[in-house]
């Protein structure tokens, strides 16, 4: 069996779906390979002669490969101007790359133009015509040596995220074409996401013969004629751990699926009713200190929608001896100064928090389970700890109204000393979330796949409005410009917390 992940994600760390795979295959003694295909295609594309001949593409040629030693090299505040120049000079590199075979990429994404990653129809076309896929010239002869060499009888895809799609089905196509037997599946967080549509039917039959939603631990061995055993930890050993742009190994680590709180409004983790499936504690420190002792991470990421109070404590109570961030509730037990503290001595460098609005009947009305008056406290005390803060505002919600926004502009203010990075997103509608069912839907056709619906906002602030607002007040207000220009472009959450002292 050959897994592969393709093209393209923010090259940071290896793929955690992939290595959880890995691990329940190798305990059942599945013969497998894993393919980083994101990795190397984008390798490939910023090694291949550049088309562009523009003095800064040619400058950006000539210090590539200094620019990804740096990105491999330890960061600190100061060296964020030179980051932001490394990150922007590869970018240039893979647009001029991508430019050839009309697409748009970068370290961070993949746009293809005149095709959509939410239209079958598109998706089907990219799989038909592989060769106009600009990793093509990659992938063919990986793939097809891969073929020859492992002789697999199934290939497995992993599509999480849409800027994977396109690519992902032209490497299904190209498969298709070169072994008509071969099995091939996709699964994946972006697959999992189709599936749950109540109108999804299944477009990609003649070319994908199994679609999974979930964990894929289970469809893939039965595949094989294998059962599931219990207990089988990630494993990254099959993965080039030295080649990720990253000072030192990431290690990702998802102790859970689905989200512990899972009521919030309009989340996808809500509208697709998608199970919270915690591992105990237990499993999760034995998981992480036998991958820490293999893979030496200057890093650990950890992947929960919401670590929940209960890992937390434990994650406090067990110090891990590597540093780790991931996204929690701005509630309890963070509200307690002395848990932070006890978090901070675990390795505790950065927490992602999504406060979402600095209005309280919003967050009330969007059921986020969170009050102003403990989000502001749970700054402080992370603040007071040294637990840098990654925040998530969501503007244009159907209860926010423009006076709601200011509100949240003057509660972003006010807590700006404590607010280390700002993420600041435009509201999507999940298109089957049981609230959208009371709004008004435009009648606009984006794609048969598409996850999102555009709807007529409640209180007239519309889409255009919010995106004014927050060009021409949010984000030009000094505090909050000043948080803005701290995150690390393109690699941002995942970088950030380097430059925090990881
Ligand atoms: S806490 Fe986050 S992941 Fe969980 S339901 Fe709310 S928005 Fe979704």
């Amino acid at each position: 069996m050959i897994l592969i992940y393709p093209p393209v994600v923010k090259p940071s760390e290896p793929p955690a779906g992939l290595a959880k795979l890995a691990g329940a295959l190798r305990q059942a003694g599945v013969r497998f390979l894993l393919l980083d295909a994101n990795l190397e295609g984008l390798y490939y594309l910023l090694e291949q002669p550049c088309p562009a001949s523009d003095t800064w593409t040619k400058g950006a040629v000539r210090r590539r490969d200094k620019n990804l030693r740096f990105l491999k090299s330890r960061y600190s505040n100061e060296s964020l101007p030179r980051y932001s120049r490394a990150v922007s000079d590869l970018n240039r590199i893979l647009a001029a790359q991508g430019a050839r075979g009309h697409a748009r990429i970068s370290l961070g994404d993949y746009e293809q133009q005149g095709l959509s990653p939410v239209k079958s129809a598109d998706l089907l076309y990219g799989a038909i015509h592989p060769e106009k896929n600009p990793f093509y010239s990659y992938f063919a002869p990986r793939l097809t040596k891969l073929l020859e060499e492992e002789n697999p009888t199934v290939v497995g895809l992993s599509i999480n995220y849409l800027s994977q799609a396109l690519c992902g089905f032209a490497m299904a196509g190209f498969l298709r074409k070169l072994s008509p037997k071969l099995r091939i599946c996709m699964g994946g967080g972006l697959i999992t996401s189709w599936l749950s549509s109540p109108i999804f039917s299944n477009p990609f039959a003649g070319l994908v013969d199994e679609m999974i939603a979930g964990p894929g631990e289970e469809a893939l061995l039965r595949l094989c004629g294998r059962e599931r055993e219990p207990g089988a930890a990630p494993s990254y050993r099959e993965l080039p751990l030295d080649d990720y742009l990253s000072p030192g190994h990431i290690l990702p680590y998802s102790a859970s699926s689905g989200c512990c709180w899972r009521r919030c409004a309009f989340c996808p983790e809500a509208a697709e009713e998608s199970r919270y499936r915690p591992t105990p504690p237990v499993r999760v420190a034995s998981d992480l200190s036998s991958l820490v002792s293999e893979t030496a991470p200057s890093l650990i990421h950890l992947l929960d929608s919401a670590l929940s109070p209960a890992l937390l404590g434990a994650l406090a109570d067990q110090p891990l001896g590597v540093p780790w961030y991931g996204f929690a509730r701005a509630t309890t037990p963070l509200t307690d100064k002395d848990f932070c503290l006890e978090l901070r001595r675990s390795g505790c460098t950065m927490l992602k928090l999504g406060i979402e609005s600095g209005d309280q009947e919003v967050l009330d009305a969007l059921s986020k389970g969170i009050a102003l008056d403990d989000v502001a406290r749970v700054l402080k005390n992370l603040k007071e700890a040294g637990i840098a803060t990654y925040c998530y505002l969501l503007f244009g919600t159907p209860a926010e109204t423009e006076d709601a926004a200011r509100r949240t502009l003057k509660f972003t203010v006010r807590n700006s000393p404590l607010i280390d990075f700002l993420n600041v997103a435009v509201f999507n509608l999940p298109a089957w979330s049981p609230a959208a069912a009371k709004l008004r839907i435009r009648d606009f056709y984006p794609g048969d796949l598409a996850l999102y619906r555009d709807f007529v906002h409640p209180h007239g602030w519309e889409r255009a409005a919010v995106r004014h607002f927050l060009d021409r007040e949010f984000k030009r207000n000094a505090a909050v410009a000043a948080i803005l220009r701290r995150d690390p472009p393109t690699f941002t959450s995942n970088h950030a917390p380097f430059f925090v002292g990881a």
